[in-house]
């Protein structure tokens, strides 16, 4: 039968040579760009990727879906495509980002930007072996938390004029929720807490002093009503089950009107009369008054310490503005304690954050404190930050974009200071085409990816929040063409 007279078999045929014409893997890894391309990437991940489109590629012949018009074209990309997917593959998910918020400590964004010399120290430290738990000088086993302890209790000491390094130790474990929990299992575990119904308050995240209480197995012994509390309510609940005096900072909350709750002070006066400790979860691990910036009443670590609390527990990455990690100092006898329990072992910080944190200190204690990114941004002048807007608005096409310079207000966020707010300047824009959510996520799909608030339908990017070194970048990406996502709803 010859091929004439049957168009099914010359099909096949052609087929036949269409599946001739695909290359070997081998061929392919030689062409270029992915010679040099799999010099320095994984092979394994090479070869897979190249045989999964190889047997695409079949299927696609099979079905009759190429023409050798077709198949050669997509050979010819095929090389530079397969580099383009596999970059684009094993992109970072955790990228760093322009915070235009305003928002200063924002979870969502990581929240404290580390220091020049935290980043700096990290890196040495995270990139060799050190002196974690090893005594230099008797070549001992030492530990881990004596560097940052040092500082910190200078730092505590110089902040509060006080002396603190012979009564005072520091530990430091994950985070603040971290630290709260161990204080009270170790301390209180089996024994009654009494702690105010004025705060008996949901951090957020999961974090709410009920359940944390209740799963470190300790009994809760609330006191007071929800608006206010006196000493003479703590005194009342006094019994010989109570292990300890609950303090937690209302830190993500402002009450109004008829309210009232003792000072520390006298709730640690009442302690000593009674022989219990002041445990304060005191949150913000705030080291200097923000009194210059117009934030009053958001108290310092220090003076928690100064005040006589027993423990004080704290955030690394809120306002005092290093890494990732819970604070515990207070007094050695009641430190020793909480060491000595096994979750101490499970809770406590890594190297890394360990590097951070004496690096942050160092830069509190000898340095600029202006060199801790979120003290310089909550002391960024607002006249700064307006001539900042007027000059990226100047510089951006504005037949694209509509970019106008306007006074906001940033808030430090992360919970703390829900009354304060900063005045500053915001660029707010406008597009002809997108409305402000469609404007808003395209801003997202910059790279670095633009993270912004809306306000009275325009996009508002607020300077407070962004390295002014970023402002070239901006210009350079406010100019770009802007493409409205597929992805976003709406
Ligand atoms: C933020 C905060 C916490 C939780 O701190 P993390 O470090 O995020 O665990 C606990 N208590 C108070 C009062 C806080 O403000």
């Amino acid at each position: 039968m010859s091929a004439e007279s049957n168009p099914v078999s010359r099909g096949e045929d052609s087929r036949d040579a269409l599946y001739r014409a695909l290359p070997s893997v081998n061929e392919l890894l030689l062409a270029p760009p992915l010679a040099e391309f799999s010099a320095s990437h994984s092979r394994a991940r090479l070869l897979e990727t190249l045989r999964r489109i190889l047997d695409d590629t079949r299927r696609e012949i099979a079905q009759g879906l190429h023409s050798s018009a077709s198949l050669e074209n997509l050979l010819r990309a095929l090389p530079a495509q397969v580099v383009k997917d596999m970059q684009h593959e094993s992109r970072f998910s955790l990228r760093r980002v322009i915070n235009a918020t305003g928002v200063i400590l924002h979870t969502n964004l990581g929240r404290a930007p580390l220091s020049r010399i935290a980043l700096d120290h990290l890196c040495e430290i995270a990139g060799g072996y050190s002196n974690l738990e090893l005594d230099l000088e008797r070549g001992e086993r030492g530990r881990r938390d004596v560097h940052a302890e040092s500082a910190l209790l200078a730092l505590l000491g110089q902040t509060a004029s006080a002396h603190f390094d012979q009564t005072h130790r520091a530990i430091f474990v994950n985070n603040c929720a971290a630290a709260t929990f161990l204080v009270l299992h170790s301390l209180a575990r089996s024994k009654e807490v009494l702690v105010s119904r004025g705060e008996l308050v949901e951090i957020g995240g999961g974090f709410r002093i009920p359940e944390i209480l209740e799963a470190s197995g300790t009994v809760l012994r609330e006191v007071g009503t929800t608006n206010r509390t006196r000493v003479s309510d703590y005194e009342k609940a006094i019994t010989d089950q109570t292990a300890l005096i609950l303090r937690v900072h209302q830190s993500n909350f402002a009450m109004d009107g008829f309210v009232e709750r003792p000072r520390l002070e006298e709730l640690i006066a009442l302690g000593r009369r009674a022989g219990l400790g002041v445990f304060e979860d005191q949150g913000t691990g705030l080291v200097e008054t923000l009194e210059p910036c117009g934030v009053r009443d958001e108290p310092t670590i220090a003076g928690s310490v100064a005040a006589g609390c027993d423990l004080v527990a704290a955030s690394g990455d809120k306002l005092f503005g290093g890494p990732q990690c819970g604070i515990l100092v207070g007094r050695t006898e009641s430190i020793d304690r909480v060491r000595s329990s096994p979750l101490y072992r499970a809770f406590r910080a890594d190297k890394l954050n360990l590097a951070a944190l004496e690096a942050t200190l160092i830069q509190y204690l000898y340095g600029d404190p202006e060199f801790v990114p979120i003290i310089r941004m909550l002391h960024m002048p607002e006249e700064a930050i307006r001539r900042r807007c007027e000059e990226i608005a100047g510089a951006v096409d504005h037949a694209r974009l509509v970019v106008k310079t306007t006074a906001v207000k940033s808030i430090i966020g992360g919970g703390t200071a829900p009354r304060s707010n900063l005045s500053s300047h915001a660029l707010a824009l406008q597009h002809p085409q997108l409305d402000a959510s469609a404007l808003l996520a395209a801003l997202r799909q910059f790279d670095p990816p633009i993270i912004g608030r809306i306000e009275e339908d325009r996009v508002l990017l607020d300077l407070r929040t962004v390295e002014p070194e970023f402002d070239q970048l901006l210009i350079s990406v406010l100019n770009q063409p802007l493409q409205s996502s597929p992805r976003e709803p709406r």
